[in-house]
C-alpha cells in the first residue's frame, strides 16, 4: 500500500514538473513577467484599400484580416512621410524625422559612416534590448548602409535583410544598387540560398519565434513586398488569377506572399501559446504605389501630402489588453508605435527624450474621446510641401499643384473643395501652426530628386489631360487647371 501510494505521488510530481516546464517556455504570462513580446510588421507601398479591413474586394488579405479582429483599426492612422526611408526614420526613433536631418531617402552608400540616420538618435529595439527583451530586424532597413548604421547597431540582436530601398526578390544584387546583398547578421548570404525573400523573411520569423524561450522578444518585420520590382510565384499568383489588370494581379500577388506570412505567424504564436500577449502592430510605410495600388477613398498616392500619401493600413492587436474588433478613428500616427511599445513594456520613457508620439493604450483601452494628438504635421524637401492636420481641418502646400490649400475631412475626405478663400482664419490658424512646428526642426542633411520627380510627374499628368481635348478647347487650355 506504502509503495503504491509513493508511485502515485511520484508520478503526480512528474507530471507537475513536465506541465511547469511546459508553461515556463509557452505560458502567456509567466511567472513575475508579464511584459508582452512585440512584433511590428512594416509593409513597403501598400495602399489603404488593399486590405480586407479596410473593404478591399479584388485583393484579398484573410490573415491579415485575421490580426485586425483580434486588435483596433485605425481609420485614421497616418505615417510621417509619403516615402519609404524618412517614415521609417520616424518609426524607429517616434520623433518627427525633420528635427534630425533625416528627410529625404538614403542613397545607397555602404562606404559612407555619414549617411544614415544620426547615431545619437534611439531606436525602439534599443529601449527594449535594454530592458531584456531578445531583439530581431528582419527585411528591408533603409535607414544607411554603412555598417555602422545597420540593426545591430541599432539595438537588434539578430538581423536578416537587406541594407537599401528595394531589392530583386531573388536575393540577387541588381539595378544600381550592384553590391547590395541580402545579409545576416552582417555576412552576405548566397543568393543561392534563398527562395523568394517574402518567405525568406517569413521563415526567419518563424524560426527567431521558435527559439525564444525565457525573455519576451521585439521582432521588426519589415517585408518589402509590395514594392517593386514585380516579381512573384506561381503559387501567389494562383492567389490573384481573378484580378484581370495583370500589373494589379502581380501586386495582389506581392500581398498574398505577405498575407499568407503573417497567418503562419499568427498560427505558430497560437501554437506556442503566446499569441493573447503579443502585440502585433501591421502597417504601411507609406501610401499605395502610383501605378497599381487602391488607395481607397484617398486622393493622391506614394509621395503625395493628400491622404492617399499618408493614410495607410494600420491595425494594433493585443488580445489579452485591448479591445477586438473596434475601430478607432482619432487620428494615430506611427510615430505612436515608439511610446505604445513602450508603454506596453512598463518602461518609463526618458524625461531628456523629446518623443512626438503618444502612448496610445488608455486611448484605446478605455475608448477615451479626446484625440491623442492637438495637431498632426509633415514636412517634405524642407518645405517645399508641407501639410497639417487639426481635427477636421487639413491645409497641405503641394508641389505637385504649387498652391497651398485647406480641405474640411469630415466632408470631403477626397481633398476635392480648397475652402482656404471660405474659411481664410482657419488658413491662417494652421499656417501659424505649421510655422511654430517647423521652427523647431532642422535642415535635411541630405537630399533626393523627390521635388524633381514630383514636377514630371504632375507634367505628364497635365499632358495627358491636354491630349484629350478638341482642337477648339486646346487653344484657350491653361495647365493646372
Ligand atoms: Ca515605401
Amino acid at each position: 500500500m506504502k509503495n503504491r501510494l509513493e508511485i502515485i505521488v511520484f508520478i503526480t510530481l512528474l507530471t507537475f514538473l513536465a506541465c511547469k516546464d511546459k508553461t515556463s517556455k509557452n505560458s502567456d504570462f509567466k511567472s513575475g513577467n508579464d511584459k508582452p513580446n512585440i512584433i511590428l510588421i512594416l509593409t513597403d507601398d501598400q495602399g489603404y484599400g488593399d486590405v480586407g479591413f479596410n473593404g478591399s474586394k479584388d485583393i484579398l488579405t484573410p490573415h491579415i484580416d485575421n490580426i485586425a479582429k483580434k486588435g483596433v483599426v485605425f481609420s485614421n492612422g497616418y505615417v510621417s512621410h509619403p516615402y519609404c526611408s524618412p517614415s521609417r526614420a520616424g518609426l524607429m526613433t517616434g520623433r518627427y524625422q525633420q528635427r534630425f536631418g533625416h528627410e529625404h531617402n538614403v542613397p545607397f552608400s555602404p562606404q559612407d559612416s555619414t549617411m544614415g540616420t544620426p547615431k545619437n538618435e534611439v531606436f525602439l529595439s534599443k529601449k527594449l534590448k535594454e530592458a531584456g527583451y531578445n531583439t530581431c530586424a528582419i527585411g528591408k532597413w533603409h535607414l544607411g548602409d554603412h555598417p555602422s548604421f545597420l540593426p545591430p547597431k541599432r539595438g537588434f540582436d539578430h538581423w536578416f535583410g537587406f541594407s537599401g530601398g528595394h531589392m530583386n526578390y531573388w536575393g540577387y544584387p541588381y539595378s544600381k544598387n550592384k553590391t547590395m546583398h541580402v545579409q545576416r547578421n552582417g555576412k552576405n548570404v548566397n543568393p543561392k540560398k534563398l527562395t523568394y525573400l517574402t518567405d525568406d523573411f517569413t521563415n526567419e520569423a518563424l524560426s527567431f519565434i521558435e527559439r525564444q524561450k525565457d525573455a519576451p522578444f521585439f521582432m521588426y518585420l519589415s517585408y518589402n513586398a509590395p514594392h517593386s520590382p514585380d516579381h512573384a510565384t506561381k503559387k501567389y499568383l494562383k492567389k490573384a488569377d481573378h484580378i484581370e489588370n495583370g500589373v494589379r494581379s502581380v501586386y495582389a500577388a506581392l500581398i498574398a506572399g505577405v498575407d499568407q506570412g503573417v497567418g503562419r505567424i499568427d498560427s505558430l504564436l497560437t501554437r506556442l501559446g503566446i499569441r493573447k500577449n503579443t502585440l502585433i502592430i501591421f502597417l504601411s510605410d507609406n501610401g499605395g504605389r502610383l501605378d497599381v495600388a487602391n488607395n481607397g477613398q484617398f486622393r493622391g498616392h506614394k509621395g503625395m501630402l493628400f491622404e492617399g500619401g499618408i493614410r495607410v493600413p494600420f491595425t494594433m492587436s493585443w488580445p489579452a489588453k485591448l479591445p477586438q474588433n473596434t475601430r478607432y478613428k482619432q487620428p494615430v500616427t506611427s510615430l505612436d508605435i515608439f511610446s505604445t511599445c513602450l508603454a506596453a513594456a512598463n518602461l518609463k520613457l526618458s524625461e531628456n527624450t523629446l518623443l512626438d508620439g503618444k502612448n496610445l493604450l488608455p486611448f484605446l483601452k478605455n475608448n477615451l474621446i479626446e484625440a491623442p494628438h492637438k495637431a498632426l504635421y509633415w514636412r517634405v524637401a524642407n518645405g517645399e510641401e508641407y501639410a497639417i492636420r487639426k481635427g477636421n481641418y487639413k491645409l497641405i502646400k503641394s508641389a505637385y499643384k504649387n498652391k497651398t490649400m485647406l480641405f474640411d475631412l469630415s466632408k470631403d475626405e477626397m481633398e476635392t473643395r480648397d475652402i482656404s478663400s471660405i474659411k481664410p482664419e482657419i488658413f491662417n490658424e494652421l499656417e501659424t501652426l505649421y510655422t511654430n512646428w517647423n521652427g523647431n526642426l532642422t535642415e535635411p542633411s541630405w537630399t533626393d530628386p523627390h521635388i524633381q520627380n514630383v514636377k514630371k510627374e504632375e507634367q505628364d499628368v497635365q499632358n495627358i489631360r491636354f491630349k484629350s481635348l478638341s482642337k477648339k478647347e486646346k487653344e484657350n487650355y491653361e495647365f493646372n487647371h
